[in-house]
């Protein structure tokens, strides 16, 4: 059962676990951005109660829905250019200084772990990245502004010069996530003394299963997030607070 719940005395045990833990690992989801002012997917006003999401299989099947993924995705970048990171990326930051922190999971595609200095090496981004197209072929790079000016110019999608459609370089719903960075996170969860999970739903898998693969290899799980996940009842420890202000209270420098 779950200790924990709302009020400064659950932030202050997840501290006290943060300075004991041996190895921690962190996975963080949409929440952490929220307070920045990118809407998550499920809490009430998330971009799911406004948009259903395009598919892999749709974008792959139809030009319509090619166009349509590329206009929500650029509508999108330009709000992450808008957004700032906040204290619970800047805290995260401050936490990988630690000889004790293993490294950051993301299910974010918005890049704000790195805009807040986070260490590439440490950081790895399960569903992709945003700010690039790839060739679902050959696997080239493509920047977003050519794949905009080549809509703009020729009225299509985008195709890569072997042929093959690009597409956002990020994991949508229906696609397998690359396997390298999946067996990296889970070599990162399964030698973990404690797996913290911050602003997930824990419904998205395979990353919703990162922190059972590390409780069952004996971490202990706290879990960061304002709404009920399917975790709780497993983890050791729940904090029902803001993220912003559980990493302001337990970094008061980055309030200063
Ligand atoms: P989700 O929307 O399913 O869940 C977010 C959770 O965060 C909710 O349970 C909510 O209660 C909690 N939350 C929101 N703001 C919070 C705050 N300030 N303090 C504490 N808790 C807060 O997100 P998910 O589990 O990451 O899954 C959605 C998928 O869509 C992921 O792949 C995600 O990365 C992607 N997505 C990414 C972004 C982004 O890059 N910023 C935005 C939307 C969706």
């Amino acid at each position: 059962m779950a200790r924990g719940g709302e009020g400064n005395g659950a932030v202050v045990e997840f501290g006290r676990l943060l300075d004991a833990a041996g190895a921690i690992t962190v996975l963080t989801g949409a929440g952490i951005s929220t307070e920045s002012g990118i809407p998550d997917f499920r809490s009430p006003g998330g971009v799911w109660s406004r948009m259903t999401p395009i598919t892999y299989g749709e974008f792959v099947a139809s030009e319509a829905a090619r166009l349509e993924d590329w206009r929500r995705r650029f509508r999108m970048n330009a709000s992450f250019a808008e957004a700032s990171p906040n204290a619970g990326h800047r805290g995260l930051t401050l936490l990988a200084a630690r000889s004790t922190f293993v490294g950051l999971i993301t299910q974010n595609i918005d890049g704000l772990h790195q805009r807040a200095g986070f260490p590439p090496d440490r950081l790895i981004e399960i569903h992709g990245n945003a700010t690039h197209g790839r060739c679902l072929g050959c696997g080239a790079a493509m920047t977003l502004p050519e794949v905009r000016s080549r809509i703009e110019r020729t009225g299509a999608s985008p195709r890569c010069p072997c042929g093959d459609i690009v597409k956002a370089a990020i994991v949508s719903f229906g696609e397998t996530l690359p396997g390298a960075p999946l067996r990296q996170a889970t070599e990162w969860a399964a030698r973990s003394d404690l797996f913290v999970v911050i602003g997930s739903s824990l419904v998205v898998r395979p990353a919703a299963s990162l922190p059972r693969i590390a409780a069952q290899a004996g971490a202990a799980v706290v879990i960061v997030n304002r709404e009920e996940t399917p975790l709780d009842p497993a983890a050791d420890l729940v904090v029902r607070e803001a993220i912003g202000e559980v990493f302001s209270t337990l970094f008061p420098q980055l309030v200063q």
